[in-house]
């Protein structure tokens, strides 16, 4: 397993639609292995193949907390079959989009259709941070990122940021919107990125 580098905005192949995986055979799970690591040195819970430069229909996802045993979950080729009328606000974040968090409306709930690491089908109900970071890594499949919810001004604004630091070679910083949320009222941070300590 190798840890992979990260693509960033503005790359434009974050904004390829990804073709659908013909097979899973071993370079697929080979593949998945080299994200899921990619995944949780960053840290993250989310994972999209576009996201390592591979635009093939591919997902990771381990949702568990820090405490418990990992739990990753491999998606290929997923697909949305249902989503909840009702909604949730969770501040994302995204491993593409590092240190920058803002909140956004999604599902609440979502029913999601794929194959398994050993190319079974399977159907997973989602609900809570996982409804919302099975979507933001659905998303990702088809060149969509979550600062494409946001206002135009805030989403240009944070594209200028990253293309004006890749160009020096640099990341860019953001001040936390919440510098330190309420315990009581704090929602657990958004697909894919947590949001930082
Ligand atoms: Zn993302």
């Amino acid at each position: 397993m190798t840890v992979r580098d990260i693509v960033l905005i503005p790359d434009p192949v974050l904004r390829v639609e990804c073709t659908p995986v013909a097979a899973v055979d071993d370079d697929v799970r080979a593949l998945m292995d080299d994200m899921l690591e990619t995944m949780y040195d960053a840290p993250g819970i989310g994972l999209a193949a576009i996201q390592i430069g591979v635009t093939r229909r591919i997902v990771v996802i381990d949702v568990s907390k820090e405490d418990d045993d990992k739990n990753p979950i491999f998606l290929i080729n997923p697909e949305i079959v249902w989503t909840s009328e009702e909604t949730s606000v969770y501040e994302e974040g995204c491993l593409s989009i590092p240190e920058f968090y803002d909140e956004v409306e999604r599902p609440a709930a979502c029913k999601v259709k794929y194959l398994d690491r050993d190319g079974k089908p399977q159907e997973m109900d989602c609900d809570g941070l996982l409804a919302t970071c099975v979507q933001h890594e659905i998303d990702h499949l088809n060149g969509v990122l979550f600062i494409d919810y946001l206002s135009k001004l805030k989403r240009d604004r944070v594209i200028k940021k990253f293309a004006k630091a890749a160009k020096r070679g640099e990341r860019p910083e953001f001040k936390r919107r919440r510098a330190e949320p309420d315990p009581a009222e704090a929602e657990p941070a958004g697909a894919d990125q947590p949001a930082a300590k």
